[in-house]
């Protein structure tokens, strides 16, 4: 069997975050009754005129930028016409042509094992969302909601030929896709609901061939382990299918996640012919310099630099970085608590008690009432010796119950540390109460140095320095 090669095109569509729908007033936002957040402009009633959302466009101008794509500096919408219950216009607005707000960009996603890879894009445009048809059981027909219908849209196009080669890298051109959306605040990203859809267009070629492949496109990856399961499984078919002497068929598939398959849905006969034609009822759109400029000038830093920066400035391990920038106002949280203290024990109580006590309570580590100046203050108290680590961790809890600062349960529940004298008679009389295991220790048995740690801590009742305790019986044992 020869070897084959696999190309992944990658289009994208993500639901934008505004107020108002694309062109009208009608609030943006996911779910709600049917049909109640629709207006004769949403439905392309005649004699309505569309206005279009310069948050939307603003947004997508960012995306652009983050996405190191030029700018079109004067963009167009066109009317892609097409019938289907869910456009009830018509036609959908839509970018065409070589004029979309973003072209020639690329965005770089980092392999496992550090490596960067660039992906090139072609193009990100501003669209309208459709409505949707739903199928109620017993009905024997479709019903249709239009509360999506004229929600702002970008879609963003990897370049041909592909960059994406594998059912992991489209996996990780998603995530990194998804995480650059949040952190630009331009779109919620949820798969799940489908404000984030992932579509990949596999195809496979022998290796050393020239020739592409012809590629099928995979819908409903609803995470994105079904994204890289999706594009594996198609792969291996279509591989299977030229194997067999078959010929591969431009189609769509649906993923069915239950029997990790992909799903016949629809055959491209021929590409379909929208008649594209520029939007009568929009005025083209001129972007001045200084504009373009200022939104590029208020891009945050993204995720993968700003990962990197962690473990460079920091001294962390890439997973503790990784999962710090993973979204902005985790890092922004990590940051402001790293300026007051070891960056190293902040991360640790970060990821450690602090992400355990906010999953437990449905809430997110930058949202509790551990502010980054509280966290500081405890890594801060172990350090000075003013509490130990085990009696911090019995405080973090009414610090993030109660909110209250480490200063004051200190006070409140008059804690102290034991001072060096106090240990040091711990330490005596422990050594006196154990001579065997003195023995074996001074037989040059270390490990059972553990056990005298232990009983001196647990005499403490935890108020001794582990420094303190261990220094001590070095002394005593020497
Ligand atoms: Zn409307």
């Amino acid at each position: 069997m020869p070897e084959y090669v696999v190309s992944v095109g990658m289009e994208c569509h993500a639901e934008l975050l505004t107020k108002s729908k694309m062109f009208c007033g009608c609030e943006n936002a996911f779910g709600g009754e049917p049909n109640t957040r629709c207006c004769p402009i949403c439905l392309g009633l005649p004699g309505t005129l569309p206005v279009f959302n310069k948050q939307a466009v603003e947004h997508v101008v960012r995306t652009a930028l983050a996405l190191n794509c030029e700018i079109s500096m004067r963009t167009i919408f066109h009317r892609k016409n097409y019938f289907y219950p869910d456009l009830p216009k018509g036609y959908q607005v839509s970018q065409y042509g070589n004029t979309p707000i973003g072209i020639n960009g690329f965005l770089e996603i980092e392999r496992e094992d550090g490596s960067l890879k660039k992906i090139r894009i072609t193009r990100a445009h501003l669209e309208e969302d459709t409505g949707k048809s739903q199928h109620v059981d017993g009905l024997g027909y479709s019903v249709m909601d239009y509360n999506r219908a004229g929600v702002p849209l970008m879609e963003i196009v990897t370049d041909f030929p592909p960059d994406v080669e594998s059912g992991e890298e489209a996996r990780l051109y998603a995530e990194t896709l998804r995480s650059i959306l949040l952190y630009l605040g331009v779109s919620d990203g949820k798969m799940e609901q489908g404000s984030l859809r992932v579509e990949p267009n596999p195809s496979v070629r022998e290796k050393g061939s020239e020739v592409y492949g012809i590629k099928t496109e995979i819908k409903n990856l609803n995470s994105f382990r079904f994204v890289q399961q999706g594009v594996e499984y198609e792969a291996k078919r279509q591989i299977a299918a030229i194997e067999k002497g078959e010929p591969i068929i431009q189609a769509t598939f649906g993923w069915d996640s239950e029997k990790n398959e992909s799903v016949l849905q629809r055959v491209k006969e021929s590409e379909q012919e929208y008649r594209y034609f520029p939007e009568p009822d929009l005025i083209p759109i001129e972007f001045l310099e200084e504009y373009i400029e200022s939104l590029r000038a208020s891009l945050p830093e993204l995720p993968i630099p700003r990962k990197r920066r962690f473990m460079q400035e920091y001294g962390l391990p890439a997973t503790d970085a990784a999962q710090l920038v993973s979204e902005r106002a985790t890092a922004d949280y990590f940051e402001a608590t790293a300026k007051r203290a070891d960056p190293k024990l902040v991360a640790n109580w970060m990821l450690g008690d602090l992400t355990r006590l906010a999953n437990a309570a449905s809430q997110s580590v930058y949202s509790t009432p551990i502010t980054a100046e509280h966290l500081a203050g405890l890594v801060n108290a172990i350090g000075k010796g003013t509490i130990t680590g085990k009696i911090a961790k019995e405080l973090i809890e009414p610090m993030f119950t109660d909110g209250k600062t480490v200063e004051q349960l200190i006070q409140e529940r008059g804690i102290k540390v034991a001072d060096a004298g106090v240990v040091q008679e711990i330490v005596e009389r422990v050594i006196a109460a154990n001579p065997d295991i003195v023995a074996k220790i001074r037989a040059g048995n270390e490990k059972s140095k553990g056990f005298l740690v232990g009983q001196v801590m647990k005499e403490a009742r935890g108020q001794a320095r582990p420094d303190d305790v261990n220094r001590l019986l070095d002394e005593a044992l020497a």
